[in-house]
């Protein structure tokens, strides 16, 4: 297994008191496969995507946090050092995400010297990777400022340089907003072309995008609905808030609505469950299935 992950209670200190975050989720990723964590904004996705990282704001707390790497349960210190290396991480926006005084060229280099490859095979391997992730003809971007670029192109960009690493693990949040069906579909396949052996955890709000990764997990309010194999939950999904995700399905993403984010003991959905009932502010029952996990009373 190369994550395990369970984030026990992270929680932000705030003027009216402690605020809960994520509580309770927990998810595993195999070499090779790709997990979609699909929610709202405000669901918790992000943060459990730092969290992974070890790279959580200052002012959230966390009680219970684990991540096991192969096996490995790794610290903050540890998790961080492997950022660039063998943990990559794919922005939303890859324009901001560069460094905006460095060239394209002196951006691949720095990734490749973290690689350790030889000063000599920089140029090679740096018009390589921009090959690899779609620009035909390196010599045209090598040279330019990431101000040069349009919005694709600095995607690629970040793509690229992610190549100039040992990935292991690659956290993609949102990286394909703004892109239509076919720029979602290739962007999964180059990132599948690229990084055959890695574990690919897409953060993420399109039920597009999370339909092209072969597992889901579903947040609301900070805790996991539900997961499972992504085909079989799109197709006949088990907990209320998945099938309203679903269904106010639309072109470039989902209808946002209010988040709940307080600490309770009950269902996070309650308020606007169609299904609700008095069993509902009772602890809510982990069901499971098939592969399938869902928490509801029903
Ligand atoms: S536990 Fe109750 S409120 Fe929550 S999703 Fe299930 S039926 Fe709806």
């Amino acid at each position: 297994m190369l994550l395990q992950y369970r984030s026990g209670t992270l929680s932000a200190k705030e003027s009216g008191g402690i605020r809960t975050l994520v509580e309770g989720v927990t998810f595993s990723l195999d070499a090779g496969e790709s997990l979609a964590l699909i929610g709202e904004t405000g669901s918790g996705k992000t943060m459990i995507a730092r969290s992974v990282m070890g790279l959580l704001p200052p002012d959230v707390q966390a009680d219970g946090l684990s991540v096991t790497l192969d096996g490995y349960t790794a610290d903050e210190a540890g998790v961080t050092a492997l950022l660039g290396r063998e943990i990559v991480y794919i922005p939303q926006n890859g324009g901001e995400f560069l460094a905006p005084q460095r060239t394209v060229r002196k951006q691949l280099y720095d990734g490749l010297r973290r690689m350790g490859l030889p000063r000599k095979a920089f140029a090679s391997a740096a018009a390589e990777k921009l090959r690899a992730a779609g620009f035909p003809e390196p010599e045209a971007v090598l040279g330019k400022y990431p101000f040069q670029l349009s919005g694709g192109m600095a995607q690629r960009v970040t793509i690229a340089l992610a190549a100039c690493s040992n990935a292991r693990l690659i956290l993609a949040d949102e990286p394909t907003n703004g892109l239509d069906e076919a720029g979602r579909v290739r962007f999964f396949d180059l990132l599948r072309e690229l990084f055959p052996r890695a574990g690919i955890l897409l953060i993420t709000h399109d039920m597009d995008a999370a339909a092209l990764c072969r597992r889901v997990l579903v947040l609301c309010g900070g805790r996991s609905m539900e997961q499972g194999d992504t085909a079989a939950v799109l197709a006949a999904p088990k907990h209320p808030y998945t099938r309203a995700l679903l269904a106010a399905r639309v072109r470039s993403g989902m209808v946002g609505s209010p988040v709940l984010r307080q600490k309770a003991a009950f269902c996070p959905y309650s308020h606007r469950c169609p299904d609700f009932c008095d069993r509902c502010l009772q602890p809510i029952p982990e069901n499971r299935e098939n592969g399938r996990e869902w928490r509801c009373c029903i």
